[in-house]
């Protein structure tokens, strides 16, 4: 009868739009009336400028209830000494790609499509989705699973339901670009092969495209403004334009009104450009950024996420223009800082091996590139929960967030590669990893 009842309100949720909710509903966190004090040697809250040495932050169930300056935990609670430690929140990585292991070439690509199924693939989801979470990485942005169809949205679920340790996600299942215009290409004709992405075509097409990725579980639309990216004499990085101003238009319009947000691949300043004409919400890669373009993505409020470490790891093998277009990155990395552009924490993880490489690399670019090690912080944690729409929830270590908390042994503002270096992960008050001496 209880079970039925749950059921009902699950049920009631999901014919509400709010399935989102209705996962983190049945999601296997810590008992509700679990108490816990974390006693934090320093903690960095993810929003204050200052360092608060000697904290003490009581949990209840998944909740921070409180954080204070010193003081005493309760008695009978139980209590998680890290006072040894720097704590912060939990990580947030807003472009990830949790079901793809790797694509410095076209080889490694195809390989995945044609040799591996989706099943396994999706196994392999769950396991990345593992490695980032014990890499201190909370919450995750996952940007298109390559040609696994739905299969984000089954380990986003898996996780929810508490099957599987993971992040929290945010997912965008498929992603679009018109026909022929994304891998894999260049079979025979004869043969039906996979695409990486969904191809749509027309203004009707994208509407319904956005509602069929909506309908089986997208929590954002994700699609490729652009393609063949290439210096012209003018010394800017050009790009083909994918879709037709209208097409993108529709694209964009079409999720909004179903309460999705956009987010646009776009390298080449003609990309950008096409994006933000169209009205997406991000920018992903944005290598291409022009003075003014960065002036127009600033005035709009659009948030620009880097993905620098894909960029500077691929590089080397696939040659062409991608070292050029590093250095380029680097320098419009450096003017937008200087213009207040919400420049958000994200890596494209998945581009590269899970495997090889922490993702937590990103926070030393981006100090290198000019950031404080304070400001690289906030954007893998509070500027990027605002980017999610989270902002109530997850960020910032607070009382009424959800207890996502991370800790390093060093000082990660004196040496940001401390943060690729995470002893303790906890997730909703649960504890998933603990390597404190
Ligand atoms: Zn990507």
């Amino acid at each position: 009868m209880r079970r039925c009842f749950h059921l009902m309100v699950i049920a009631a949720f999901v014919f509400m739009g709010v399935t989102i909710s209705a996962a983190y509903a049945q999601e296997k966190a810590a008992p509700p009336s679990k108490k816990i004090a974390v006693r934090a040697g320093h903690l960095i809250d993810g929003r204050s400028d200052k360092v608060t040495d000697n904290a003490l932050i009581l949990i209840e169930g998944d909740t921070i209830t409180s954080v204070s300056s010193g003081g005493q935990p309760p008695a009978g609670v139980e209590v998680l000494d890290l006072s040894q430690y720097t704590v912060l929140p939990g990580f947030m990585d807003t472009h990830t790609h949790v079901i793809l292991n790797g694509d410095i070439t076209a080889e490694d690509y195809d390989v995945q499509l044609l040799k591996q199924s989706i099943p396994y693939r999706a196994i392999l989801g769950a396991r990345n989705a593992r490695i980032a979470l014990e890499h201190g990485f909370t919450t995750l942005r996952d940007l298109e699973t390559e040609g696994a169809m739905y299969a984000d949205v089954d380990v986003k679920t898996a996780i929810a339901n508490g099957e599987v340790p993971g992040p929290r996600m945010q997912v965008a299942a498929r992603a679009m670009t018109p026909t022929g215009m994304y891998p894999l290409l260049g079979y025979s004709w004869e043969l039906k092969v996979p695409t990486g992405v969904q191809y749509v075509d027309g203004v009707d097409g994208a509407r319904k495209a956005v509602r069929e990725q909506v309908m089986y579980g997208a929590d954002w639309i994700k699609y490729y403004s652009d393609r063949k990216y290439h210096f012209e004499a003018d010394g800017v990085l050009h790009s083909m334009v994918n879709f037709t101003d209208e097409e993108a238009k529709a694209i964009v319009d079409e999720s909004h009104r179903l309460g999705k947000r956009v987010a646009a691949h776009a390298i080449g300043s003609d990309g950008i450009a096409a994006a933000l004409r169209a009205g997406v919400d991000t920018i992903e890669h944005g290598d291409g950024l022009t003075d003014a373009l960065i002036d127009e993505i600033a005035r709009k409020g659009v948030y620009w996420v880097p993905t620098i470490t894909v960029g500077a790891y691929v590089a080397p093998g696939r040659g062409g223009n991608w070292t050029r277009m590093v250095d380029l990155e680097r320098v419009a990395f450096q003017k937008a800082l200087k213009k207040n552009v919400k420049i958000v924490f994200g890596t494209d993880a998945g581009g590269f091996d899970w495997k090889e490489l922490n993702q937590a690399k990103e926070f030393e670019y981006y100090v290198q590139y000019g950031m404080t090690p304070m400001q690289a912080i906030r954007s893998a944690t509070s500027m990027a929960s605002e980017l999610l729409g989270w902002k109530d929830k997850v960020g910032t270590i607070e009382a009424g967030k959800w207890a996502d908390i991370v800790a390093v042994s060093g000082d990660p503002l004196k040496d940001i590669s401390e943060l690729s270096r995470v002893k303790f992960v906890m997730k909703g008050g649960v504890v998933y990893k603990s390597e404190m001496h």
